[in-house]
């Protein structure tokens, strides 16, 4: 089946968000203001059961696509996640990731691998306790995520990505402490310019620091150069130390937009599909399922909303970002 966008390009990426509930209130994500005690999460009801999304995600693999990351909100919240993850990878050819925030008890670890988790994203934007603590406002600890990165190179998860969103005035001077721990233990730190999802975050432009900023303070100290994307489409910018021990990415959406490459999809925990991170509303295809369409139907929606895709919403992006003006939260679809 033909699937490919207004601008020719071919569906190949699909996050999956499997729930929007989260154990922090990161204030560039879900500060607590907004997501507090009054908040109202998705009610059941309305959540995609995991074998509604094994089912879509068997769907999208008949579309093309061959990379699924499960993502929230916090997607080790959500129960029997193993099943999930064992019915994806049992489809042809694919790879299955995870994003986490590394703080639930890290003897979930096996499970997971033993479901047939592939790679694993841990995000971190800190070692200083004192910082992370008043990002991730739930009084986490540094150590216990780092008790879970351990936990998961036991695994044979090497090397593992770490996501740091870097914010002006918050965690600067945590990118070479960042940069030194991780280049020491072989993983790949990718540097994520804060980005103006959402509507509920405050994004300002002055409080972005650029790419080209994140690498003076690399370079200041470990020399880095430029090396080709691992796979077409590639949203991190890829960079390896100069003395050859080892790679840092920079995802710089803000400054240096990726959309041409684009060919991700987001599904959201109430099963919309979102075309672009910054889209204002999804495609309902739960009711699509929940009607009782077959396969077949459910991929001549999936493709027909894809065909229509001509996203590009980080090449349009303003200083004020009012374009579109409500934008999906981040904690909806996973980032
Ligand atoms: N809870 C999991 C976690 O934090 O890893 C998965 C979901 S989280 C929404 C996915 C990624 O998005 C994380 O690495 C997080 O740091 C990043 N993120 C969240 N809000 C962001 C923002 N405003 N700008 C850039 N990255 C953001
Ligand atoms: Fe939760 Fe991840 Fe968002 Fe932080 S970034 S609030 S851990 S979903
Ligand atoms: Fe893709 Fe939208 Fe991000 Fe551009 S702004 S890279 S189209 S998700």
């Amino acid at each position: 089946m033909m699937n490919k966008d207004a601008l020719g390009r071919q569906l190949r990426d699909l996050r999956i968000s499997v729930t929007d509930r989260c154990n922090f209130r990161c204030i560039y994500c879900m500060p607590r203001e907004v997501f507090d005690s009054n908040h109202q999460f998705l009610p059941k009801q309305k959540v995609l059961s995991l074998e509604e999304i094994a089912r879509l995600a068997g769907v999208f693999h008949q579309l093309g696509v061959r990379k699924f990351r499960l993502t929230g909100g916090e997607p080790l919240l959500r129960r029997n996640i193993d099943y999930l993850i064992r019915e994806l990878a049992s489809l042809p050819d694919v790879d299955v990731a995870l994003t986490t925030n590394g703080s639930l008890p890290p003897s979930r670890i096996e499970q997971l691998r033993d479901a047939g988790l592939s790679r694993m994203t841990v995000s971190l934007d800190s070692l200083d306790d004192a910082v992370f603590k008043a990002i991730n406002d739930v009084g986490q600890s540094v150590a216990r995520v780092l008790e879970w990165i351990a936990a998961a190179e036991q695994a044979g998860y090497k090397p593992l990505k770490i996501n740091m969103v870097v914010k002006k005035g918050l965690n600067e001077d945590s990118i070479l402490p960042m940069a030194r721990y991780f280049r020491e233990r072989g993983h790949i730190l990718r540097f994520i310019e804060f980005m103006d999802v959402g509507t509920t975050n405050g994004w300002r432009l002055d409080e972005v620091v650029p790419a080209a900023r994140i690498l003076e303070i690399i370079n200041s100290e470990m020399s880095v150069e430029a090396i080709p994307p691992s796979y077409p489409g590639e949203v991190a910018r890829r960079y390896r130390y100069q003395d050859g021990s080892g790679e840092i990415g920079i995802i710089a959406s803000v400054t240096q937009p990726f959309c041409g490459g684009c060919v991700r999809a987001r599904l959201s925990a109430d099963g919309s599909l979102y075309t672009c991170l910054f889209s204002d509303s999804g495609h309902n295809i739960r009711d699509v399922l929940r009607a009782g369409a077959t396969d077949d139907e459910l991929a001549r929606s999936i493709s027909a909303v894809w065909q229509r895709r001509d996203d590009r919403y980080s090449e349009l992006r303003t200083s004020h970002t009012t374009l579109p003006s409500r934008k999906v939260e981040m904690s909806y679809i996973g980032g």
